[in-house]
């Protein structure tokens, strides 16, 4: 007679570059399976808002790395981590890898308490290399610069602003030695250029009952 089968927890990791909608993903998705949420985005963001408060240089290794260190969980619930000055920040200070070292712990914990839905750059190659679901949620430059527009209410003079620095934070993430913004291999791309958010939702669902529930 075969063994029973114990469903392993359920793991989704989620990775793409800024403002492709993988966090109202990762949100649905976790509400859906009843899974814990956690927005990686935010460690690297609550990192960048201590420096900056310190009056410190973010691309400075010792301040960062004291930062990351020193991180509580009442500053994950700040206001005021989604500026502009704090999304150049926490690309700054993601980049090094003391700061990164401090926050993987943290992250990979997170998931091992009997699942989880993570979203970040790094989630599916280095946070959780093993997860069974891996997501790669992308969208055009145009599309998501048009999101984060809108997100934050911006004149219509900003908009080329916003273009800009979203491209420039890609070209950092994806560009640097440690963590980049890349697809694991065993990633399922889904570009959701052309979607609204409850399209890529029953996209997202279908790539994922795909894996853990084969037909
Ligand atoms: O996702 P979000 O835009 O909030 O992330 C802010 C910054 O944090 C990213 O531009 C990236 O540099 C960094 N980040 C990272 N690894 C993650 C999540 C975010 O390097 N897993």
């Amino acid at each position: 007679m075969a063994a029973p089968m114990t469903a392993a927890p359920l793991v989704i990791a989620i990775d793409g570059p800024a403002a492709a909608g993988k966090g109202t993903l990762a949100r649905r998705l976790a509400a859906h399976f009843g899974l814990p949420y956690l927005d990686t985005g935010l460690l690297y963001r609550a990192v960048a808002r201590r420096v900056l408060d310190q009056g410190g240089d973010p691309a400075d290794p010792a301040e960062a790395a004291r930062a990351a260190q020193a991180l509580s969980p009442g500053d994950l619930a700040r206001g005021d981590l989604r500026t502009a000055a704090v999304d150049r920040a926490a690309s700054a200070v993601a980049g090094q890898e003391a700061v990164r070292a401090a926050l993987l712990a943290f992250q990979r914990d997170f998931a091992s308490r009997g699942g989880a839905v993570l979203d970040g750059r790094d989630i599916g190659t280095v946070v959780l290399p093993a997860a069974p679901v891996k997501l790669f949620v992308t969208a055009s430059l145009a599309a998501r610069a048009e999101r984060r527009w809108r997100e934050r209410a911006a004149a219509p003079e900003e908009r080329a602003q916003i273009t800009a620095d979203l491209a420039a934070r890609d070209a950092e993430d994806a560009a640097r030695t440690l963590a980049p913004l890349r697809p694991a291999a065993d990633a399922v791309t889904l570009d959701t250029s052309a979607l609204d958010a409850d399209a890529a939702f029953a996209a997202a669902l279908a790539i994922v009952l795909a894996v853990i529930a084969p037909q």
